[in-house]
């Protein structure tokens, strides 16, 4: 029996794994007692891991227009399809769709093929869904988009709020992090700010269950809070910020006093009262935020909001201080670091960022291989689900995950899908929604046989490595974009025979002419060039390192914006204004129920991979519909019926539950289901697509549904 190193594939925690290899085969997991993720810990879905591997059900063999086939057949089809579309309608009639699943050197090698060699700015990736609004809420306030704490602050804080974030359930081993540390200080608060009472209450001290969307109007409200009752921290304000009175300008717009606030948030004011003393009074506070924040029609306000109040009270860039942005997926954070985002040109690097664009034409530039970037930035990912459907996009390839699924009105999605002329899709699976759309299909590696590098919520790089070749013809998701590169004749630019020698190039492309003049440019405050020199064997031996990793600090950087500097023109962060917004969608007399949509605690995503372990479907093992039981007695539903919601976009049919934590008007659904498990159990069907207008991300927690029973 052999134990190897490497990293669970599911949330953003990133927790280190120990995989037990016996005779070929992922026999079992353990936590890795030396990751700084987890030290040995892991949840349910980390311990079956190696219960969901197997060889059935996988995609083995390249399918061309339906046909299987052999992989010269498909990377040549795949290439010529690729240069026809573009020689006949333009660079930007070319299309790529990634995921956070993928490892950091296939999102490296991706976003090179498309921006650089391809020309087209349209790569977007499913981590649009997941932490775009806390991306752009950081450029705002810090100039780039680093997320200051790391998981040790949640040790060492004082008061420790979770706001949109069901911790217990989505990230457990943070949550296990957090329960040891209050167990261990007793003096260690925890507030929770949900509107839905979940497990996370469990260790809370405060709860406040506030109407759903109104997180803006409790932070903006805290600002003006702690501005009345001399609570700021002047003398870290005057040195390190700029902005403060705009903010306070806009805050003071609404009613300030603390019950207008309290009734806008539907909260009782004395417990509002105690979380703004309690903020106000402690310098340690760590707030830490997630999808309950950015999945908003106003998601980039939202957590402006928070990181004000962190700004203005002095509580960053301090042990145990912070706002902290925990991200869904297991490399959400990696595909930022290479430019996976489609307003993002490459290493952090956005289109305005001074003299970006010819700063990686150099650096991309081989003999015989030229790179053409484009001029500006692409189609956020609903944007380029409706440019398809325009007729725009004209050629698309997607990786790793399954628009039509996971993004809303997930019926447009499946007829634009339908609609666009070529439809390359690179999968694990056979039986996944989207390949009924693919005329190209090709296999790819999977987790166990991948072998490359994640980044975690708290910038940790970590090794995920391979521990048994892929089954069948499958290829790994880098190789197979190598391989068409070549076809198209780039290949000098893409000469890689080893994931080593991507991370090296991407390593020395975050410090390329990052010199003095440039370190004033936001986008360089990722900087891992200190990794830039690893050979093969020490990329294998990588221990976790958090970013930045240059020559100044090579034993990396666990808490960015310690000394007050941060990565603007003049060094200050930025307090923005924020005017708070009610969801987008409205509810009426038809649809007169609020939607909350997320994950339930032992599956991931689609649950291609979950539903395979028989344990993890225990948990719950049906879509479901949550609401309160006086909710349910006025529309005439009952515990464990059958019941369908009717939304924007479609119908869910799922079971009852009731819920005494669930607000009255409000209802809860899992995110998991898709036609693989039943026809009318995919969520994102009962929501409108309406966007945060910095970050594009779609509003998933706030729809308005009707319900009756079947
Ligand atoms: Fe995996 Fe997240 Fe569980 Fe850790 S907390 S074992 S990363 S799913």
């Amino acid at each position: 029996m052999q134990a190897t190193r490497t990293t669970c594939p599911y949330c953003g925690v990133g927790c280190g794994v120990r995989a037990e290899i016996d005779d070929g085969q992922v026999v079992g997991v353990t936590g890795d007692e030396g990751h700084p993720a987890n030290f040995g810990r892991l949840c349910v879905k980390g311990t079956a891991l190696h219960e969901t591997l197997g060889d059935h059900g996988r995609l083995v063999r390249p399918r061309v227009d339906g046909r299987e086939t052999d992989w010269e057949t498909a990377l040549a089809a795949v290439a010529e399809r690729l240069a026809a579309t573009r020689r006949e309608y333009g660079k930007a009639a070319v299309a790529g769709y990634l995921s956070g699943q993928l490892l950091t050197e296939d999102y490296y090698v991706a976003n090179k093929l498309f921006k650089g060699f391809l020309g087209t700015p349209h790569l977007d990736t499913n981590s649009r869904l997941c932490m775009a609004s806390a991306v752009a809420a950081h450029k705002r306030a810090f100039g780039a988009d680093g997320v200051p704490c790391c998981y040790a602050d949640l040790e060492e804080a004082e008061l420790v709020v979770l706001v949109g974030s069901n911790l217990a359930w989505n990230h457990p081993v943070l949550y296990q992090r957090l329960k040891v540390a209050k167990r261990d200080n007793p003096l260690l608060r925890v507030v929770v700010i949900d509107p839905r009472v979940t497990d996370s209450c469990e260790i809370a001290d405060l709860y406040l269950g506030l109407a759903p969307g109104s997180d803006a109007r409790l932070f903006t409200g805290l600002l003006a809070w702690m501005a009345d009752e001399g609570k700021l921290d002047d003398i870290y304000l005057e040195r390190h910020t700029q902005g403060l009175e705009g903010a306070l300008a806009a805050a003071r717009e609404e009613d300030c006093r603390l019950e207008a606030i309290a009734a806008d948030c539907d909260l009782d004011g004395e417990r509002l009262e105690t979380f703004f003393y309690w903020f106000a009074s402690h310098l340690h506070v760590v707030t830490l935020f997630s999808q309950g924040i950015n999945q908003s029609s106003s998601g980039t306000d939202k957590a402006g909001a928070i990181i004000n109040c962190h700004l203005a009270g002095g509580k960053i860039g301090l042990p145990g201080a912070g706002p902290f942005s925990i991200t869904g997926q297991p490399n959400a954070m990696g595909g930022r670091e290479v430019g996976g985002l489609a307003n993002q040109l490459a290493a952090h690097m956005d289109y305005d960022s001074p003299g970006a664009r010819d700063r990686v034409t150099r650096f991309w530039a081989t003999e015989g291989a030229l790179p053409e970037l484009p001029e500006g930035p692409g189609h956020k990912a609903v944007a380029l689900f409706e440019a398809i459907e325009r007729g725009e996009v004209r050629a698309l390839w997607v990786m790793a995950t399954n628009p039509a699924v996971s993004l809303p009105k997930a019926e447009r999605v499946r007829a634009a899908l339908a609609k666009c002329p070529l439809v390359i899709v690179s999968e694990c699976v056979t039986d996944t929604d989207l390949l009924r759309y693919a005329d190209i299909v090709l296999p790819a590696s999977s987790w166990s046989e991948k072998d490359g590098t994640v980044t975690n919520s708290e910038r940790c790089i970590s090794r995920q490595r391979g521990l048994v070749p892929p089954p069948g013809e499958a290829r790994h998701d880098w190789w197979i974009m190598t391989e068409v590169a070549r076809r198209l004749g780039f290949g000098a630019a893409f000469d890689y025979a080893h994931p080593s020698e991507i991370f090296a190039e991407h390593a020395r492309l975050s410090g390329f002419e990052n010199d003095a003049d440039l370190s004033q440019d936001g986008a360089r405050l990722f900087d891992i060039s200190g990794l830039a020199g690893l050979d093969r064997g020490r990329y294998d031996a990588l221990a976790p390192i958090q970013w930045p990793v240059t020559a100044a600090t090579p034993q990396g950087t666990p808490r960015l914006f310690a000394d007050g500097c941060f990565a603007t023109p003049d060094g200050r962060a930025c307090l923005v204004p924020v005017r708070s917004q009610l969801p987008a969608q409205a509810l009426s007399a038809a649809r007169p129920l609020r939607l909350n949509t997320g994950r339930i605690r032992d599956q991931w995503h689609t649950m291609t991979r979950t539903a395979r372990a028989p344990r993890l479907m225990n948990h719950r093992s049906e879509p479901f519909i949550e609401l309160h039981p006086d909710d349910a007695l006025a529309h005439g539903v009952t515990d464990r019926q059958l019941a369908r919601l009717s939304g924007a976009g479609g119908d869910y049919l799922g079971r009852i539950r009731l819920a005494r934590g669930q607000r009255r008007g409000e209802v809860f659904v899992p995110m998991h289901w898709s036609d693989r498990f039943s026809k009318q159990a995919r969520c994102n069907g009962l929501l409108a697509a309406h966007l945060d207008p910095h970050s594009g991300q779609p509003e998933s927690k706030h729809g308005a549904v009707a319900i009756a029973p079947l």
